[in-house]
């Protein structure tokens, strides 16, 4: 069974007309989905209290339903269908007109929308930052018509739909009974204006789509995933509004050489394992060009030797990360008759004097797979 309807609004049993139409605009107010989109229960508090609203504003419902109570009005035919409507924002909308009905409704000249665009750059241009070229569709002003609509030398004339408000009142059927609410003017769109001879390059819009092309500087350091914010250079806004803004969002292209790890570059060292035994010079990739590495007489597989200054500049700053370099061990997959007996011969020697080590096993684990923590 519904609830008292007196007591979903919370007035008392003698209230006016006025104080029901106050304390279900109260509490519309509290449900209303933008201030409240985090209650799922808002949009059925909502058709409550727009149910209560709806008997008790009636008179002859209201009668009803204080003789009789819900049932009366029931078998008197009377069934509210607030599902008629798809959504809680529509229902605020038969309820209190466009715009939101008044809750933070927007007033005066709308600022232009943003526009988002994608660039890719590769690593190397992440590291010293770059000059991309975006290009992207934006709404601009007209410049034929200067943005007012009319054909150069041409009058404008205040609307005759609207009487130049931009404005009108139009009913519309709903389950509430006629609801009056105001409309934007279709004739001049709002402006209370119009032009008698409308531009011929935006048809009397005052704005159009063009197409721009851009020179984006990437700044040094950027990471794959992060935007980039241009001041308004989104779509123009209505005369007297600021432009939207331009984001670019910056997708860094995986490099096969190199993994990205904050400011840190990762790079895997193939090592033929009689060379990571001995130790010797062995020369590296960076990100630029090579340099040479030290490699100490016993390295293991999965050992990182660090490159100070050779990985990714820090955004904004002048330092730049490092090069860490994982050393792969190689075993000879394939080995000729000489070489076969020279390693039997070396395996032969080998003591446990040879291949002793301090590290524990779990160490040992988690430098062969490739863990930081070893
Ligand atoms: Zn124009
Ligand atoms: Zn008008």
């Amino acid at each position: 069974m519904p609830r008292d309807p007196y007591e979903v609004l919370g007035v008392e049993r003698d209230a006016s007309t006025q104080q029901i139409k106050k304390a279900f605009r109260q509490l519309a107010r509290e449900l209303h989905p933008d201030v409240n989109a985090h209650d799922p229960d808002a949009e059925e508090k909502f058709k409550e209290a727009a149910e209560a609203y709806e008997i008790l504003s009636d008179e002859e419902r209201r009668a009803t339903y204080d003789r009789y109570g819900h049932e009366g009005l029931r078998s008197g035919g009377y069934a509210p269908n607030f599902d008629a409507f798809g959504s809680i924002g529509d229902l605020f909308e038969a309820f209190f007109g466009g715009g939101g009905g008044g809750f933070g409704a927007r007033s005066g000249p709308m600022p232009g929308g943003d526009v988002a665009v994608a660039v890719e750059v590769d690593l190397l241009e992440a590291a010293h930052g770059a000059k991309v070229e975006v290009a992207y569709e934006a709404i601009e002003r007209c410049e034929h018509c200067n943005g007012n609509g009319a054909e150069p030398g041409t009058p404008i004339t205040t609307c005759d739909r609207c009487g130049g408000a931009g404005r009108l009142q139009a009913a519309t059927r709903t389950p509430f009974g006629q609801m009056v609410r105001t409309v934007v003017c279709e004739v001049c769109e709002g402006d209370g204006r119009v032009a008698e001879q409308p531009c011929r390059q935006c048809r009397g819009r005052g704005r159009r789509a063009s197409k721009r092309t851009i020179e984006v500087e990437v700044p040094a350091g950027i990471a794959n995933g992060q935007r980039l914010r241009l001041e308004g250079r989104g779509h123009v806004g209505e005369l007297g509004a600021p432009a939207g803004d331009l984001y670019v969002l910056v997708r860094v292209r995986e490099d096969s050489r190199f993994v990205r790890e904050g400011d840190d570059l990762i790079t895997a060292l193939d090592v033929p394992a009689p060379l990571a035994a001995l130790g010797g010079r062995l020369e590296v990739s960076t990100l630029e060009g090579t340099t040479e590495l030290e490699l100490t007489p016993g390295t293991q597989p999965g050992e990182v030797l660090t490159v100070r200054g050779e990985g990714m500049p820090t955004l904004g700053r002048g330092r730049r990360g490092n090069l860490r370099v994982v050393v792969n061990v190689v075993i000879p997959r394939r080995l000729s008759d000489e070489q076969r007996e020279l390693l039997e011969q070396l395996h032969g020697t080998l003591t446990e004097e040879n291949l002793r080590s301090e590290e524990s096993m779990f160490a040992k684990l988690r430098r062969a797979l490739g863990s930081q923590a070893a």
